[in-house]
């Protein structure tokens, strides 16, 4: 058995029961199959370990604003409630943009991160659920240095072209997400998996 170590975190003015539950259900549901599961921490149904901060986070930060919140703040603010690891920090917060379910911040976003070197992690939108219940896999994937077929950035392509699956952009309605073998061995690979019993 892999277990994927995720630990929750949640701003204060967050509506984080909206979706966990959903969100890790589903992805259990999809990693099974491959011999899967998510490991959480705090276990459920323990509350997220508490960020106190509030307002939305700015990904990308605009220009010249050194003061609104990144992601690297909540990344840095979880490092200070939670000193030791328990995994790929998984954050619910409000966000300033629209049209995303959540993100996954990676090493290399030297702006989000204020050029600190936080391995990567994810941010969960609080206040929506989406369609499909893949967010938090499909970020988990992202975070996972997953290497799709098209949306190039940087050496990297972000997404899947193939409409069923867990990575395409978006959920498309009536379709639920397929996780594929490519898909579980980019997480195997991850630094937040772990291999557990014989
Ligand atoms: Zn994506």
């Amino acid at each position: 058995m892999i277990v994927l170590d995720i630990a929750v975190f949640a701003t204060a003015d967050s509506n984080w029961q909206l979706a966990l539950d959903e969100y890790i259900n589903a992805a259990n549901y999809n990693l099974s199959t491959f011999g899967m599961r998510l490991n959480v921490y705090p276990p459920r149904p323990s509350e997220p370990v508490g960020i106190p901060l509030v307002g939305p986070v700015y990904d990308p930060p605009p220009d010249y604003d050194f003061i609104s919140m990144r992601p690297g703040d909540l990344r840095s603010a979880a490092a200070l409630v939670l000193p030791q690891p328990h995994g790929i920090p998984v954050i619910f917060t409000k966000f300033h943009q629209t049209g995303r379910a959540g993100a996954a911040i990676l090493r290399e976003d030297r702006a989000a991160n204020r050029n600190v070197d936080w391995l990567n992690y994810v941010l969960i939108r609080e206040n929506s659920l989406n369609s499909d219940r893949g967010c938090l896999l499909h970020e988990l994937l992202h975070a996972a240095d997953y290497n799709g077929d098209f949306d190039r950035f940087g050496n990297r392509f972000l997404h899947d072209s193939d409409p069923k699956s867990i990575m395409r952009p978006n959920p498309v309605n009536g379709v639920p997400p397929v996780v594929y073998q490519r898909h579980a061995q980019a997480l195997h690979t991850s630094y937040f998996a772990r291999t557990v019993g014989p």
